[in-house]
């Protein structure tokens, strides 16, 4: 019972998060947002964690060890809202300790996890070692070019070295316009005759096809603009789920909306059946939506294509593994700045750290079974290649300081 009521939490929080950014975005910029940073308080209840509670909640009795020691300006408390949309303005979130997530978490059960039909050991020690196959699936939803959306290879990149869990992507699905819904298309290899599955992948023959599924949308009435409606995908995604996933996400560049009254919606999860959807549309920073229509947005903002791409990629792998990792059982993050906060609105999202606070970093550290420095020196890499210098720096800081 625990673990379904954990999981419950957990999901609610990513659904949460949807509807929230489809409401209060336009509160946000209607003025509210006026007040000054002192008059806003925390939601009524929530009581800021202070720093013994902060290192109690790392589960470590007694000093904890080097890599999880908090040092001196890596990791800043939370910070108060300075927003009446602030994610923690609005809900009362109680925080997940370390061992609040051990107890209750389902991928760490003797049993296997219902609707997952992948080979099972249930006395291993974290989720590679209970589910051998296991693997964590991108679905690119609709195209990703890289003029104008993140590299769906980095991404790839990102969330295996943030996990160190395989991470596959599945073939791309075309999104088709048709008379008042898109179509969901899938490539798939010809299975005509036996000759063409024989045949070098090369040789094969590649169609489109058709799986019969029709998602919901609304387009503009200029036809510039489409949202694609969440639930519709999710549905979708239930079908098509691998045997051997431990989640599936489908990520899109079009804009996704929930209800009727919604601007828009960043994404949705399932997490009983590990599906989620997201969209990096807003995260174009060269893109001014506006924040009493859904449909209108203008391309204004000069930005160089560099920074642009930089700061898509970013923000795309930090919703991703943010994402991720609610589907894998962590709640957001009441303990310090961390990229497991929550978020309340776009301007809150794009300020948030990249990095595990220590409280976060044992929990995936314990499910995932990596080992921590080799983590952050395959991160320092991503992050040096990609050029997010400060990323990187706070990376080698934080390297040097846990091998003192
Ligand atoms: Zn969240
Ligand atoms: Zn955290």
């Amino acid at each position: 019972m625990q673990s379904f009521a954990h999981e419950q939490t957990s999901l609610h929080a990513v659904a949460l998060l949807a509807s929230h950014w489809a409401l209060e975005v336009p509160m946000s910029r209607r003025g509210r947002s006026k007040q000054s940073e002192s008059s806003i308080p925390f939601a009524v209840g929530f009581r800021r964690p202070t720093s013994e509670d902060c290192i109690k909640a790392t589960g470590f009795t007694g000093t904890p060890p080097q890599e999880y020691q908090v040092g001196d300006d890596f990791f800043c408390p939370i910070p108060a809202p300075t927003s009446i949309d602030d994610w923690l303005a609005q809900y009362k979130e109680t925080g997940q300790s370390y061992q609040c997530f051990f107890r209750e978490n389902p991928w760490f059960s003797q049993r296997k996890r219902k609707f997952i039909r992948q080979t099972f050991i249930g006395k291993g020690k974290d989720i590679r070692e209970k589910y051998p196959d296991g693997k964590i699936y991108l679905l690119p939803l609709g195209d990703f070019s890289d003029d104008i959306s993140p590299s769906f290879d980095r991404l790839v990149e990102y969330s295996s070295k943030f996990f160190n869990i395989p991470v596959v992507t599945l073939p791309t699905v075309q999104l088709v316009r048709e008379d008042g819904h898109v179509r969901w298309l899938e490539c798939v290899e010809s299975s005509k005759s036996m000759t063409s599955m024989t045949s070098p992948p090369s040789k094969r023959r590649k169609v489109l096809k058709s799986k019969g599924c029709r998602l919901r949308c609304r387009i503009s009435e200029d036809g510039d603009h489409m949202q694609l409606q969440v639930n519709s995908i999710l549905t979708q995604l239930k079908q098509v789920i691998p045997d051997d996933a431990l989640c599936l996400v489908a990520l899109t560049m079009t804009d996704l909306y929930d209800e009727a009254p919604d601007l828009f919606v960043a994404g949705m999860a399932a997490g009983q059946h590990r599906v989620a959807v997201f969209s990096f549309c807003r995260y174009d920073p060269s893109i001014s939506f506006s924040s009493e229509f859904w449909y209108e947005l203008s391309h204004s903002k000069k930005i160089s294509k560099g920074k642009r791409q930089k700061l898509m990629l970013q923000r795309s792998c930090r919703l991703l593994v943010h994402e991720t990792a609610h589907l894998l059982g962590v709640d957001h993050c009441v303990y310090y700045s961390c990229c497991m906060n929550g978020s309340g609105h776009l301007a809150e999202d794009f300020r948030q750290s990249m990095h595990l606070c220590p409280v976060d970093l044992r929990k995936l550290c314990h499910l995932c079974g990596f080992n921590i420095s080799q983590r952050y020196k395959n991160l320092l890499q991503f992050f040096k290649d990609n050029d997010l210098k400060e990323e990187a720096e706070w990376i080698a800081r934080r390297l040097k300081f846990i091998t003192q």
